[in-house]
């Protein structure tokens, strides 16, 4: 293990790197706060003793900020003079495993080592088997609707009915406009909320079990609409339109509305792609073209764009 010792006393920092040594772990020291977020920026350190009683910033204020900004958890353990139970109280509260009383136990602080390591090694173990059922899972983290690994799995699979039944299928896609200015002015945390409540008003346009909504990535989303006409995905588009004028999520930094609005893309097997793949790239052009007239608005795939490049004298729009 990695363990940083932080203590303004050098020869604390030497007896206790000593321990840490002589149990087989590997020590670091830092005599305050400043040298400990630097080394904790760039080591990946297992185990914090932590001093109490340091000059400038205190080693309970710098557990606090640690534990505001590190998002894993590090065990740390309260190194202290004062034999005062409050502040046994107070070190546990500004987020700290353990405490100890100088002067320190060569044995104690040993045996301390090896119980926190098992702690860690557990945490490290449970945050391996997390990530991984995460990866498999096909739920995005964030919005708690699928993610993309999940809609490829639904397209494969309506994709396949349609192609046996004969059934239209339909797509939307839809991208959120002017989002980096939304993330650029309101911050991340306030973005991550509003994709939040963005998937949640498209959630509530969609009422069959069969339709699938998924968030591509970003600030992408999609729509799958298994025996759907294309007018029935325009539908779709209308109300997302009319949702979001209602929900008013505020974007004051968005040239299009005072609100946030996203731009849609619809498309559907009428259009005789050959394959799912080429069902996306379709809805992904009417995207495009819905932004270029301007956003806030839903775009239908024009084919002749393409074949003849005459498409300006076709307005599919209106369907
Ligand atoms: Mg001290």
């Amino acid at each position: 293990m990695n363990i940083l010792v932080i203590d303004d006393s050098k020869l604390m920092r030497k007896m206790v790197g000593a321990i840490i040594a002589a149990e087989g772990n590997t020590p670091h020291a830092a005599s305050g706060a400043e040298r400990a977020l630097k080394i904790l920026d760039k080591i990946t350190i297992d185990l914090i003793f932590m001093d109490v009683e340091m000059p400038k910033m205190n080693g309970f204020e710098l557990t606090r900020l640690i534990r505001e900004k590190k998002q894993s958890w590090i065990p740390i353990i309260f190194l202290t003079a004062s034999t005062d139970d409050t502040h046994l109280t107070e070190g546990i509260e500004s987020g700290g495993d353990d405490y100890m009383m100088k002067p320190i136990n060569s044995v104690v602080v040993a045996a301390k080592i090896k119980a926190m390591a098992r702690i860690v090694n557990m945490k490290k173990e449970l945050d391996t088997a997390n990530r991984r059922l995460l990866q498999l899972s096909n739920v995005d983290a964030l919005t708690g609707i699928m993610n993309r690994r999940g809609f490829n799995e639904s397209l494969k699979r309506d994709w396949k009915n349609h192609t046996r039944e004969q059934k239209e299928i339909s797509m939307v896609f839809l991208d959120i406009d002017n989002f980096k200015a939304f993330n650029d002015n309101y911050g991340h945390q306030r973005g991550d909320e509003c994709l939040k409540q963005f998937s949640s008003v498209i959630n509530s346009q969609l009422k069959r079990p069969m339709d699938t909504l998924a968030r591509y990535g970003g600030e992408e989303f999609v729509i799958l609409l298994p025996n759907t006409a294309l007018d029935g995905a325009a539908l779709i588009g209308v109300n997302i339109i009319d949702a979001l004028a209602r929900e008013k999520i505020p974007h004051q930094f968005s040239p299009v509305a005072p609100y946030l609005t996203a731009s849609m893309g619809i498309t559907s097997s009428r259009f005789s792609a050959e394959n799912e793949t080429i069902l996306i790239q379709q809805a992904d052009q009417a995207v495009y073209k819905a932004k270029m007239q301007g956003r806030n608005r839903y775009s239908v795939y024009e084919p002749k764009l393409q074949e003849e490049g005459i498409g300006k004298l076709i307005n599919l729009s209106a369907i």
